[in-house]
């Protein structure tokens, strides 16, 4: 069980313990719950439940402390685009000075259209189309992370063809266990990720003499909610001794992509240290002379999103089992359904928050047993019309939504500091369906 669920048997932490682990987080006697400067029963009471909430002020200052604890190193932030794509977080990275990691064509041009330069964009992915890598090429990015060598084969080959040449690193597969949950461990030996340690040299080399590519350095990337430094020492370790056999090898390698995974608390345990992060990366880097690059995704923006939902009907009894059912569903936020992941689940309300507390399922109205947000959950007694928010649902959050039972997708408001925007509609259920059509041979 690698989630930073709470021990088993140990009592959930409270609305009150939840909130005070959480800066951004405030419970007013009035207003209920805050999300910075902003009540979200006012956000719930104009643009309804479900919805998403950010906070762009909370981004912001977790951008800028995971850069000052970079401070004094050649790094640079490159944010996972795929934890949160939505234009208006890219643009506030983008004003942070981070970059971006793009995995897809859509991500790229989502990237360039928020207004991030295309010399601060990374292209990783274990599979990218012919398709991809000549926009990646057109559009003269930092560098295309290579993940096999039959994709080095083929990025020198539409760049030979375009008539230009593409820096590239190879992704190399360090072969630790970040000690994460299975589906989000990308760094072993048998994950389907980057190129094998041991044959990093031949690869790297082959790079060298190819026309159309020119390798510049290596990337690494071990998995995503890594609380512990150690596996990261670990694969630093071995990638600072492969930069050493490399340049033996008479190679120029000048870049490092440290890979992001970076993970948060979910419960009121704290997240990764960014300064610990810093300081693995100073350990095996800081006499290398390469620039270094880190991309997280959720450590940059997961605590700063909510999921606020609404009560629809309350279900059996606590004798048996008693169920809290939401408007909002696992078609929304995936992740308790993918990954058993926990989320803190805080009343808006003030009597809310407070009131006698419950141990029940909260739980969507899909047609699903997997559609839950939280089992055995103690809570506060929640009433029919009653409000909470799923909490650090920022990341892997909307952009893995689905319109699965054909629920459309929620709108999202951004919070910065006591201002607040609608930034994406919620979808209009002929939306859902505007792109079907009947074929003509069918009878009408
Ligand atoms: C997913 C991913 C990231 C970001 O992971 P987080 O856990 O969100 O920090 C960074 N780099 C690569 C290559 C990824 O696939």
């Amino acid at each position: 069980m690698a989630q930073p669920a709470p021990i088993a048997d140990a009592p959930d932490p409270t609305a009150a313990e939840l909130i005070a682990a959480r800066p951004h987080l405030t419970m007013h006697a009035h207003d209920g719950l805050m999300l910075e400067g902003v009540a979200l029963n006012r956000i719930a009471a104009v643009v309804g439940t479900p919805a998403w909430v950010y906070g762009a002020g909370t981004m912001r200052a977790r951008l800028a402390q995971l850069q000052a604890a970079l401070a004094g190193q050649d790094a640079h932030v490159h944010y996972a685009v795929k934890a949160n794509d939505h234009l208006a977080v890219l643009r506030l990275m983008a004003q942070g000075g981070a970059g971006a990691d793009v995995v897809s064509e859509g991500e790229l041009r989502r990237a360039r259209a928020a207004g991030i330069a295309a010399a601060d964009i990374v292209f990783s992915g274990v599979g990218k189309s012919a398709r991809e890598i000549r926009l990646a090429i057109a559009e003269d990015i930092a560098q295309i992370n290579i993940e096999s060598p039959e994709e080095l084969e083929l990025v020198s080959a539409v760049a030979a063809s375009l008539g230009r040449t593409m820096r590239v690193v190879l992704r190399i597969n360090p072969d630790v266990d970040a000690g994460t949950h299975a589906k989000i461990t990308t760094g072993k030996a048998d994950n389907k990720f980057g190129i094998a340690h041991g044959d990093a040299p031949a690869v790297y080399a082959r790079a060298a003499a190819l026309p159309g590519v020119e390798p510049v350095g290596l990337a690494l990337h071990i998995g995503s909610q890594i609380l512990s430094m150690a596996p990261y020492r670990a694969a630093y370790a071995r990638t600072a001794d492969l930069v050493h056999a490399l340049r033996d090898a008479g190679h120029t390698v000048d870049r490092v992509d440290c890979g992001g995974g970076l993970g948060i608390g979910y419960g009121d345990e704290p997240g990764a240290s960014v300064e610990a992060f810093a300081g693995a990366l100073r350990a095996s880097f800081s006499n290398l002379g390469v620039r270094l690059m880190v991309e997280p995704g959720r450590w940059l923006v997961g605590p700063a999103g909510l999921l606020l939902a609404e009560t629809l009907i309350t279900k059996g009894t606590p004798a048996t089992r008693r169920f809290v059912v939401l408007d909002a569903a696992m078609n929304d936020l995936m992740r308790p359904a993918m990954y058993d992941a926990y989320h803190g689940i805080v009343p808006l309300d003030p009597a809310d928050a407070t009131g006698p507390v419950e141990i029940a399922d909260i739980v969507g109205p899909i047609c699903e047993t997997g559609d839950s947000f939280a089992r055995d959950r103690a809570l506060p007694c929640l009433a029919p019309g009653a409000r909470v928010a799923i909490l650090d649902a920022g990341a892997y959050g909307a952009v893995m939504s689905s319109t699965y039972n054909a629920r459309p997708l929620l709108p999202i408001v951004m919070v910065d500091g006591d201002r607040w925007a609608v930034v994406r509609d919620r979808q209009l259920h002929e939306d859902l369906w505007a792109g079907e059509r009947i074929p003509d041979f069918f009878p009408s």
